[in-house]
C-alpha cells in the first residue's frame, strides 16, 4: 500500500524557472504551502506573490546558491529544524554538453557540486527530519540521461546515474520509515535549461520535447502511485521493470572469491 503524501509544505529547490516553477504551482493548488528555493529572488518574488493571491497557500522564499557550502548549510537547517515541512523537491540543477577535454574543471567542480553534493545534502537533512517527524516525501530529480551516457556530457549523465542509485537506495533504507522517495528521469523538457546547457531545444527534435507542465504533472502521478523510479515519457513501464531484472540477475556474480575463467589465462598458461 502507498503511504499518502502528507499535506504540509515543500520546499522545493531551483524553483525560479521551469521544472521547479511548475512544481511549486502544482504543489500549491494540491494544497501545499511552499518554501521556494534558488538564487534569483526576483523571479522567486514574483513567483511566491502570484501563488499566494491564486491559491491563497503560504508561499516563503529562501535565496541560496547551491554552490556555497553556507547557502547548503541554510537549507539543510531549515529542512531539519521546521517542523511544518513534509516534502522535499530537490530538483536545482545544471547541464553540460561539452566534451571532457573542452570542459572547464572548475565548470565540472560546479556540476557536482549542485547536482550531487547539494542534492545529496538536503536529502540527508530531509530524510532525518522526515523520521523523527514520522514522515515525509523526497523527490529528486534525475535524468534519462542517466541510462544514457552517450548523450550530453558525461559528468551531467554521471551526476544523475549518481541520483538514480541515491534515490533507489534511500528508498530501501527509508520506505519502513514513513518516507517515500522518488526519482524522476524527465526526457528533454522545454525549459531555459538548454540555452544555458549550449543546445538551444529548437535545434532538437521536436517530438523528443516536452512541456514542463505535462512532465510534472506525469511525475506527480508516478508519484501518487507510488513509484520509486518514474520516466515519464517511457511508453512501457515492462521496458524499465525488464532493466531492473537484468540488472538484479548480474547480483550472484558481481563479487566472488575467484576471478572468472576469461581473466585466469596467465593461470593456465604457467601450469
Ligand atoms: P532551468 O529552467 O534552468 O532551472 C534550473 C533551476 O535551478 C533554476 O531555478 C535555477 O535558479 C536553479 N539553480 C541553478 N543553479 C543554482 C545554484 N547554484 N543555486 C541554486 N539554484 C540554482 O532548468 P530545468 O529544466 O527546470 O531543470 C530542473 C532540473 O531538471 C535540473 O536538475 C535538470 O538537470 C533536470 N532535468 C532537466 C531536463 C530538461 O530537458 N529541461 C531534463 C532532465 C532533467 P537560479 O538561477 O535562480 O538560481
Amino acid at each position: 500500500m502507498n503511504t499518502p503524501i502528507r499535506k504540509g509544505t515543500f520546499l522545493v529547490t531551483g524553483a525560479s524557472s521551469g521544472i521547479g516553477a511548475v512544481y511549486a504551482e502544482r504543489l500549491a493548488r494540491r494544497g501545499h504551502d511552499l518554501v521556494l528555493v534558488a538564487r534569483d529572488a526576483a523571479r522567486l518574488g514574483v513567483l511566491a506573490a502570484k501563488l499566494t493571491a491564486e491559491t491563497g497557500r503560504d508561499v516563503g522564499v529562501l535565496i541560496a546558491d547551491l554552490t556555497f557550502k553556507a547557502d547548503v548549510h541554510r537549507v539543510e537547517d531549515r529542512l531539519y529544524n521546521d517542523a511544518k515541512i513534509t516534502g522535499l523537491v530537490n530538483n536545482a540543477g545544471v547541464g553540460g554538453s561539452a566534451k571532457l577535454i573542452d570542459s572547464d574543471p572548475d565548470e565540472l567542480e560546479a556540476l557536482i557540486d549542485i547536482n550531487v553534493v547539494a542534492l545529496t545534502r538536503l536529502a540527508s537533512a530531509a530524510a532525518r527530519g522526515f523520521v523523527e517527524r514520522g514522515g515525509g516525501t523526497i523527490v529528486n530529480i534525475a535524468s534519462i540521461v542517466a541510462l544514457a551516457p552517450e548523450l550530453l556530457s558525461g559528468a551531467y549523465s554521471g551526476s544523475k546515474a549518481y541520483v538514480v542509485n541515491f534515490s533507489q537506495s534511500m528508498h530501501g533504507e527509508l520506505a519502513d520509515k514513513g518516507v517515500r522517495v522518488q526519482a524522476v528521469l524527465p526526457g528533454v523538457t522545454v525549459t531555459d535549461f538548454w540555452d544555458k546547457t549550449g543546445v538551444p531545444v529548437a535545434h532538437l527534435p521536436k517530438e523528443w520535447a516536452m512541456c514542463a507542465g505535462e512532465m510534472v504533472d506525469a511525475a506527480l502521478a508516478g508519484l501518487d502511485q507510488g513509484e520509486v523510479i518514474t520516466i515519464p515519457s517511457l511508453p512501457d513501464i515492462a521496458d524499465w521493470n525488464a532493466y531492473e531484472a537484468a540488472r538484479k540477475a548480474l547480483g550472484p556474480g558481481l563479487s566472488r572469491q575467484h576471478a572468472a575463467e576469461r581473466y585466469r589465462l596467465g593461470e593456465q598458461q604457467a601450469a
